[in-house]
This record gives structure tokens, sequence and C-alpha cells, in this order.
């Protein structure tokens, strides 16, 4: 079977949900990494040391910056020319974009949000959540090319062989697009989508008494972010502090934010609506913090407190300082 993966980056530098996706494509069939973007000969040569058999690569300054129009227009060319069987995307802001997008240009078929895949009789079988994560249902794509956008963390990252080499392929680029990009405002520390640990916090972090609500939510993810720094971890959001301008949209967890399966959530005052669920029922182990015992959270998290966020997190933060040697 001959799989594409689109390789997706931030300027050069490769998602780790990239060499995931390529990981899988080894275990399936002949996997082509499909890079776009200027300058690409670091990611190139990292794509051949994560397994790409070979690479076809749009290298080129009109490709600098991401832009929607202009990457699926470039892959979907090179894919109604050359005919691969499957193209496999991580599901990131810009994979879902781009593997939509290609899918409607090459009227193919999409399947997203792919927590397992496999090949039965020649044809792409795939299993993803639905339902907000209560059930998992079970695809087969009828059509070729198959498209489907992988979950992060869902599959293992695969060995990098350092030095392995191979064929690179140009592909010609179609860089006409009704955008330009003016400037970028980037976020600081570990990736949501890639991290192992995630503290999260939700609208129990509001309310401290004595303070107003953005005092409030300012002490409260100090007190995340010295727990997530311990644990090497990211620092995630319910919607709700989103949407009240406690938190960046990019750090929320959800239905209508990132999807993630790290080895440990930890939810802080939040109280499980199946919109956040949706976004994060899939981490290996789920602990969650909440003052009232029947909260729907406790329903999916393995080890529970039932307590004040405010006093639990600072002693939860001390102890795994003194236990890890950290301080
Ligand atoms: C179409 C749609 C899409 C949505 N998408 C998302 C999404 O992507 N992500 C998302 O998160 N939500 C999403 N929502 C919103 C969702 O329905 C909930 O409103 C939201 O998740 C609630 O956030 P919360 O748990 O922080 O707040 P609440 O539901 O208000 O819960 C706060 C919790 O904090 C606890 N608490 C209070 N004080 C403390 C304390 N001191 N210590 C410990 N616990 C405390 C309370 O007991 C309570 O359980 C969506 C809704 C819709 C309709």
């Amino acid at each position: 079977m001959n799989i594409w993966v689109y390789i997706d980056h931030f300027k050069g530098a490769p998602l780790l949900a990239s060499w995931e996706a390529l990981g899988l494509a080894k275990r399936l069939g002949n996997a082509t990494a499909v890079l776009l973007g200027h300058p690409m000969e670091e990611a190139v040569q990292a794509a051949f040391e994560f397994g790409a058999d070979a690479v076809l690569l749009a290298d080129d300054p009109a490709l600098a910056d991401y832009r929607a129009e202009a990457f699926a227009s470039t892959l979907s060319a090179a894919a109604s020319a050359q005919t691969p069987d499957l193209l496999l995307f991580p599901t990131t802001s810009r994979g879902r974009e781009i593997a939509a997008m290609t899918a409607a240009d090459l009227n193919a078929g999409l399947l997203v949000d792919v927590t397992a895949l496999e090949i039965a009789a020649g044809r792409v079988v795939a299993t993803r959540p639905v339902y907000g994560g209560k059930a998992l249902v079970r695809e087969t794509c009828a059509v070729k090319p198959a498209l489907v956008t992988l979950r992060g963390r869902a599959f293992p990252k695969p060995e990098q062989q350092i030095g392995r080499s191979g064929p690179v392929t140009r592909i010609e680029v179609r860089a006409e697009a009704q955008t330009t990009v003016e400037g970028y405002s980037t976020g600081e520390g570990v990736s949501l989508t890639d991290a192992g640990v995630i503290v999260s916090g939700g609208r129990g972090l509001t309310v401290f008494p004595g303070l107003d609500e953005k005092s409030a939510a300012a002490r409260g993810f100090a007190l995340l972010d010295e727990l997530a720094a311990v644990l090497n971890g990211a620092v995630g959001a319910s919607r709700a502090v989103v949407d009240a301008g406690h938190a960046p949209y990019a750090q929320q967890v959800g239905q209508t934010g990132k999807l993630v399966s790290p080895d440990l959530y930890i939810a802080c005052g939040i109280s499980g609506a199946i919109q956040h669920l949706a976004g994060m029922r899939t981490a290996k182990v789920i602990v969650a913090i909440n003052t009232d015992a029947e909260a729907p959270i406790f329903q999916v998290a393995r080890y529970g407190v039932v307590g004040d966020l405010y006093q639990i997190v600072p002693a939860l933060t001390a102890a795994l300082k003194k236990r890890l040697g950290r301080q």
C-alpha cells in the first residue's frame, strides 16, 4: 500500500504527531513523507530518520508561511497525479484543515480523529471515538485515496535512526492564496497536543476569598503552572475560563478546542461537561480535583480528590517536588 504522510511543522520544525503518523505508515506499507514549506532541509533529513522511505518536497519561499489554500492545492495536485492509496495527517489545527480541503479537492473520503487503523482486504478500516468519546466506531473507507487524521499520542513515535536517507522528489508548488500572513504570536512551553502530562484548570479557579474573578484565575493558573513545571507538562483549560478571558484559546481542551491523549491529565476545578470530556477522556490516567463529590469528572477519573484546588494543588506540587528531587 502506497501511503503518504503529511508532515505538519511550524517554520520547518515538525510536530511530534507527524512522526507518530509516519511510524504508523511504515507498519502498514510504503511510507512517503510529504513536506511543504521553506526552508525544509532539516525536516527532510528528520523525515528519513523517523522512517520515511521517500520524500515528496515542495520547498519554496512562497510556502514559507502556512496558508491552507496554497498547501492544500499543492498537496491535491501531487495526489491527483500520483494517486496514493492512503494519506495520513496528524490531528493538529493545520492537519485537520489541510486534510479537509484536500479531501474536497480530490472528492475523496476523510476519516477524522482516528485512534486505531488497519488494512483489511485492501481497505482502510479506522476506529475513532464518537459521541464525545463514549463509544468507538469502526469505519471503512470505500474510495481511494482514503484520507485520515490521526489523534496525537494514539500511535507510538518511531525510533530515530540517525543518518538514514532516501530519495527526494520535488513536486509542483501551487502558491495562489487569498491570504497573507502578517505575523505570529507564539506560545511558550510544552505543546498541549504533544504533552505527556497536562494540568488543566476550569471555573473552579476563578473563586478565591477576597479576590475578584480575574485575580483569582491568575492566582489559580500560577499554581497550575508550577505543578505542570514539576511534571514537565503543559497547562490546559476548560472553555469556561477561555471564554471568560482567563486563558488563551490555544489552551482550550475539548470538543471545540484541542483533542489530547496525555499519559496523565489532572483536571482542577473542572466539572466534566461532555464537551470537555470529548477532548481528554482518552488520557491514560485522569486525576480530578473538585470540591463537589458529585461532579461528573469523577466518573472518568482514575483518582479523585474531593477538595479545594487552592489547597490540594500546592500540596501536590510540594509533595512531587520532594519525591522527584526538584526545587
Ligand atoms: C457546542 C459547545 C462546545 C463546547 N466546547 C467545549 C470545549 O471544547 N471545552 C470545554 O471545556 N467546554 C466546552 N463547552 C462548554 C461546556 O459545556 C462547559 O460549560 C464547560 O466545560 C464548563 O467548564 P468548567 O468545568 O470549567 O466550569 P463549571 O462547569 O462551572 O465547573 C466548575 C467546577 O469547579 C468546581 N470548583 C469550584 N470551586 C472549586 C475549588 N476551589 N476547588 C476545586 N473545585 C472547585 C465546581 O464544583 C465545578 O464542578 C462547550 C459547550 C458547547 C455548547
